[in-house]
Formats: structure tokens, sequence, C-alpha cells
């Protein structure tokens, strides 16, 4: 079974909507997502423009800032400066990769973690690490939700295993897994014999940016299967596992395009309006 990411986040994004909806009835403001996106860089830029369509779908206002690539590093933290302090602006969102003389690290830590909709920053990550709540990076936020929806409700004593351990999937997708109680085991380029990690597994989520790495036979019958990867090979998007041969061992598998990617801008709707509601709380 091909799991369809597109018409989940489709129908959340309906439930996200009704919800603004609510707010707005209750004379609340519709929430404010600041984007930052620096340079030229075609495929941002198409990012960027997804995003924004996906919050006017919601009903929530995109601010997008459009700054030239050689905008200096203090007027970008300037700027994240005031829309920390603008009770206006709910979620900041940085579009990344930013130009090579702009320090990336610097900028995720300038942001509010109260406002980083991403969940970058070392303040979300250490929360999450510590399961408390904060913000959760969109991508394995919305995997689980890809895996629930397959009907993998229950993922106690599960074998997972991740391949690729990045701060904006690998990693916070390992710890979703094991808040969920699974047993988890991240494999990266230094792992030795992945096949056979794989091959054990009941969960794989493959997040690593090489056209279809895990073979389709290394995947147990009945296991789930999340393909975040994206990779243009030729003029057309592939992922990292090689689908259909997978698909015949696996109980539901998510397509390269069409599974992670609009979940990943769904949860940023999500995470948008949860910060919103947060930030109202505070204020009280
Ligand atoms: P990174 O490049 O930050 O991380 C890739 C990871 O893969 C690293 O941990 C790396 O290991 C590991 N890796 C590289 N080669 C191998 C190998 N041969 N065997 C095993 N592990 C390997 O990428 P991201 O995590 O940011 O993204 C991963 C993929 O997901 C990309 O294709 C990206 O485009 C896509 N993506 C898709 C999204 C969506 O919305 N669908 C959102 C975000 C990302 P090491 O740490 O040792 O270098």
């Amino acid at each position: 079974m091909r799991i369809d990411g597109k018409a989940l986040a489709a129908a959340r994004r309906e439930a996200t909507a009704e919800a603004v909806q609510r707010r707005t009835e209750q004379g609340l403001p519709a929430p404010v997502l600041a984007v930052i996106l620096v340079g030229e860089d075609p495929a941002s830029q198409v990012y960027v423009r997804n995003k924004e369509n996906a919050c006017r779908k919601a009903g929530i206002e995109p601010r997008t800032w459009r700054l030239p690539a050689d905008t200096a590093q203090t007027d970008l933290l300037d700027l994240i400066a005031q829309l920390n302090s603008d009770p206006a602006v709910h979620g900041i969102l940085v579009q990344m990769p930013l130009p090579k003389h702009l320090d990336e690290q610097a900028v995720i830590d300038a942001i509010d973690p109260d406002k980083d909709v991403d969940g970058l920053h070392p303040v979300n990550a250490g929360r999450l690490a510590s399961g408390l709540p904060g913000f959760v990076p969109c991508t394995p936020q919305g995997a689980i939700a890809l895996l629930e929806s397959a009907g993998l409700t229950d993922m106690t004593g599960l074998k997972a295993v991740v391949v690729g351990r990045s701060v904006l999937v690998g990693k916070p997708m390992a710890q979703l897994l094991l808040e969920r109680n699974a047993t988890v085991t991240i494999c990266h380029s230094r792992t030795r014999d992945l096949a056979s990690q794989v091959k054990d597994a009941d969960i794989v989520v493959a997040a690593v940016g090489r056209p279809e790495l895990i073979q389709g036979d290394w995947i147990k019958d009945g296991a789930y299967v999340i393909d975040v990867g994206i990779n243009r090979v030729e003029g057309h998007l592939v992922g990292d596992v090689q689908t259909e041969e997978a698909e015949k061992h696996a109980a539901a598998i998510t397509p390269v395009p069409g599974g992670c990617g609009p979940m990943t801008v769904q949860m940023l709707l999500e995470n948008t309006l949860l910060a919103a509601r947060r930030q109202e709380e505070t204020a009280r």
C-alpha cells in the first residue's frame, strides 16, 4: 500500500483551516508566520512559495521578507530580533540554506525558541530529548502522522531503523519513535552493513539524500517504510528507497513525490497555529 501524503495533508489542512476560522469567530487574530528568504536560490523560492500558498489556504497569514543575497549577518539578526519582539508575529522561519557568508547556526540561535516553528533551535532539540513540550521539526512530525495514517498507531517494541542523523530529520525522528516505545537504531555514513540493519526493521525511515540507496529486497515483509529523501535524477524526483521493489515487501510505503513533502508543509501550519495558541496562553 502506498501512503498518500498529499491526501493526508489536504485533510489535515482542512482541519487547520476550521480551527483558524473558529479563532476568528472568537475575535482572535489569524496566526502569522514570518518567512525570511535570503538570495535567489531557485529551489528555496519554490519552497517558500509553496509554504505561503499553504498558509493562505489554511487562513494563516504569511509575511515574507525577500532579502538580497548579499544581506549582512547583522541586518539578518536585527530583523529576527524585531520579529521576536513583535507580538503580532507567532512563528518565524528562515529558509535554508543561507548564502555562504552567513552563519546558519547563529541565525537559528537568534530565533525565539517559542516562535521557532521549524523546531531547529537547540532549546527545542533539548526539549524534545527531555520529553518537554516544544516545537518538533516538521518532517519527522509528518512522518509519524504518515505511519499512524497507515494504521501503525502502536509502535511498542517494534524495531525502527532511521537512516540519517541530521538535526533536521534523522535525530528528531529517532526521538519521536523512541517516545512511542520503538527500539530505535540510527544509521549513518559510517554504519557497517546497512543492509543487515534495514533487513531487520519493522519501521524504516530513510533520510539520506542518496537516490534509491535502500534496496527494495532489504525491506522485511510487512515493514512500514517512510522515504524522506528527495533526489533529482535526470529531471525527475526519486527517493532514498527503491520504491517499486520495496512495495512488494512493505505493508505500507510513502511515494516520492507525494509522501513526506506535503506533510512537512502541513506540519509547519500546525506548528504555527500551536505557536499562536501558546503565546496567547502565556500573555493571559
Ligand atoms: P543531511 O545531508 O543533513 O543528512 C544526511 C544523512 O545521511 C547524514 O546523517 C549522513 O551520514 C547520512 N548518509 C549519507 N550517506 C549515507 C550512506 N551511504 N549510508 C548511510 N547513511 C548515509 O540531509 P537531511 O537530513 O537534511 O535530508 C535527507 C534527505 O531528505 C535529503 O534528500 C533531503 O532533500 C530530504 N528532505 C526532505 C524533506 C521533505 O519535506 N520531504 C525535508 C527535509 C529533507 P553522516 O552524518 O555520517 O554524514
